[in-house]
Formats: C-alpha cells, structure tokens, sequence
C-alpha cells in the first residue's frame, strides 16, 4: 500500500494517467469526498470534490476540465504538478515547483518586469505523501487554522471566477469544504469558455 506508485508516462501522446490503484486510493481515504484526474488540457493531476450529483445528457469534450467536474458534479480543489518543474502560466519559462508540498511560488522574470508574478503549485508523487498531504487539509479530520491560514496565503492572488459560483451555492455549509482551505490555485485562467448554466 505504502509503496511508491508514479504516473504512468503515455509516451507517443505525451500525456499521463492515473494509476488505477492510486484513484480508488484517494476515493476510499476520503470515502467519496475526493478523487483525483488527470487533466490533459492543463497538464497535471486534478484533486476534486465531490460537490453533487452527475449530470446525464452533457455533451463533454475530453479536454474541458468544467465541463467534466459540472458534468460529474465535482469542484475543483488542488493542481498536482506532473513534475518538479512547470511553465510560468504568464511568459512560459521553466518555474521549480515545490515538492511535496504546495505553496505560492515567484516568477522571477515576470517580477523584474513589473508583471503579476505569483502563482502556486506542488508536485506529489502519486503515493503516500499525497495521500498525507491531503489529509492535512482536510476540514473533517481538523485541519488545523495554522495550514489553512498558510494554503489561502499561497492562493490569495489566484481567483477563480468559474467556479465562484457553483462554491457559493454549493458550498455554503462550508464544514466539508476542501476547496476553500486548498483551492483556487490558478493563475492565468481565462475562464472564457465557461458555458451556460446545466
Ligand atoms: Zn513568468
């Protein structure tokens, strides 16, 4: 259980997966209030939160990460890093993710030009730090208000405005609220192609 279980590298697409064991894992440590995805628009593993039921009759393209969690009726909590390192979302050069945990990390490039510079991120590999991290935050098992305050710092500077509405209205009870501890972590999100309501 506790060994090691890195994605799965899909070579001719350069896409990953993940493994079969690590998703019924996560959904069986947190019976169902989780899961995690591979999102191949993004290029990292999606944690999500079950907010609500599926939806039948959704049209879904396979890259539409809204659409899949409205669809599925999930809310997006935490990007994973497919590796230690990621493209600066505002100029694309190479920014060092913060292993094992997630945090708010600098563009230096983007600074010195005076531009929004901030965005945050973590890589996990896929095994029993992940697992644990997640655990950490999670509200139900007392995720303390020190690690909260820490993760809302790292995501002050990345709204987003997609989801804020499906969290207020689904989410209003707030006492199993991953997303509001861990989420929101994007930075250069358009959201231009946010769909009607289904
Ligand atoms: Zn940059």
């Amino acid at each position: 259980m506790g060994a090691s279980a890195p994605f799965v590298f899909l070579e001719e697409k350069h896409m990953y997966r993940v493994p079969e064991d690590f998703e019924k894992r996560i959904e069986r440590e947190f019976e169902g209030r989780l899961r995690i995805r591979y999102s191949k628009r993004k290029n990292e593993f999606h944690i999500e939160q079950k907010i609500g039921r599926k939806l039948s009759n959704v049209p879904v393209l396979d890259y539409d990460d809204d659409l899949i969690r409205k669809k599925d009726g999930y809310l997006f909590v935490l990007a994973i890093s497919v590796g230690d390192r990621k493209p600066c979302p505002r100029c694309g050069l190479t920014l060092h993710v913060p292993v094992k945990e997630f945090r708010e990390i600098s563009c230096d490039f983007c600074r010195i030009r005076g531009m929004e510079h901030k965005t945050s991120g973590g890589y996990f590999p896929l095994n029993d730090s992940l697992i644990d991290y997640l655990k950490s935050l999670d509200p139900i098992r007392g995720a303390s208000m020190r690690l909260r305050a820490k993760v809302d710092m790292a995501n002050r500077n990345h709204a987003m405005a997609l989801e804020t509405e499906t969290i207020n209205t689904a989410l209003d009870a707030a006492n199993d609220d991953f997303s509001k501890i861990a989420g929101i972590p994007r930075v250069g999100y358009t959201g231009s192609t946010h769909s009607a309501n289904i």
